[in-house]
């Protein structure tokens, strides 16, 4: 993620930062509608782009407020569940 994250902000940051938060998020919510039309009736070229799509919003959200995606995953789910700790999970 880190090599994604980083790869989104250099092509992107300058702009995005520019938005507001609230701004961004509106993208990524349109991005997921998106996503959740492909996976009803598109193509599977269209998915993988729009899973894409999805994922570049959420990482330039995170780099506006300083957060490494990558290491907030890892922080989260290291050791498996992050309720139970299980993996795989037994909630
Ligand atoms: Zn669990």
């Amino acid at each position: 993620m880190k090599k994604m994250q980083s790869h989104i902000e250099d092509i992107y940051l300058n702009k995005d930062s520019k938005r507001s938060e609230a701004e961004n998020i509106w993208w990524l919510m349109e991005e997921t509608g998106e996503l959740l039309r492909a996976l009803r009736k598109g193509s599977d070229q269209e998915i993988k782009e729009e899973f894409a799509d999805t994922l570049a919003w959420l990482m330039t959200i995170a780099s506006n407020r300083g957060i490494d995606l990558e290491d907030a995953f890892w922080e989260r789910y290291k050791s498996g569940c992050s309720k139970c700790n299980c993996k795989p999970c037994k909630c």
